[in-house]
């Protein structure tokens, strides 16, 4: 990863990315999320579950602002093709206490189609909760295909892919303190 600091480009691989949101935005719409969930979850100790690997940094810096009793896990969504002809098989790695009865606070990193998420959300009902909600940093309306509600969204963007504060290209750029855009 290269960084040219004049014109703050930044190369990864064979792309290179500009800057898009800076710290202090993600960190006052963070922000925002916290104190929407802490007036919304008042007397209650809800699980946070963060989606791994690109959830990290908004699930720590939103967990900070968290005034709430809570719980805290990471999971994994793993998908691979089945043997038979069930097709793809999602699994959930990471999960090992019970959620019967828990109110569930999903954090995502971002919601591009919706497709992880809802195949997640499927999952975890099946654990029998008592309710299920779902935190995204970032969330894509125009790509998004799916009827589920998104229930706490940090910031809307247009269909474009974007890097850093958690998000990758080809396991790169996660370590970035902002968000970066393709440079098309
Ligand atoms: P979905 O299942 O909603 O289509 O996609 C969700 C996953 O795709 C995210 O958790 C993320 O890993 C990846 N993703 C979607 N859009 C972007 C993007 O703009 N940048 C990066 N780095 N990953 C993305």
């Amino acid at each position: 990863m290269q960084r040219n600091t004049d014109m703050e480009i930044i190369t990864v691989k064979d792309k290179s990315f500009k800057p898009y949101i800076s710290e202090e935005d993600l960190l006052a719409s963070v922000k925002k999320v916290a104190s929407k969930i802490n007036i919304d979850y008042k007397g209650s100790v809800p699980l946070f579950l963060g989606v791994l690997n690109g959830s990290f940094m908004f699930f720590s810096d939103l967990l900070k602002s968290i005034d709430l009793e809570c719980t805290v896990s990471f999971v994994k969504l793993a998908s691979y093709e089945g043997t038979n002809t069930t097709g793809q098989v999602n699994e959930l790695i990471g999960l090992s206490e019970s959620i019967e009865g828990r109110d569930i606070i999903i954090v995502e990193d971002i919601v591009d189609t919706g497709n992880t998420l809802v195949k997640l959300y499927d999952i975890l009902s099946a654990k029998n909760p008592k309710s299920i909600k779902i935190a995204t940093l970032l969330y894509k309306p125009e790509a998004y295909k799916k009827s589920h509600p998104i229930n706490y969204v940090g910031l809307e963007i247009p269909n474009a892919f974007v890097l850093g504060y958690g998000l990758d290209y080809d396991g790169l750029g996660r370590n970035l303190s902002s968000i970066y855009v393709l440079n098309e």
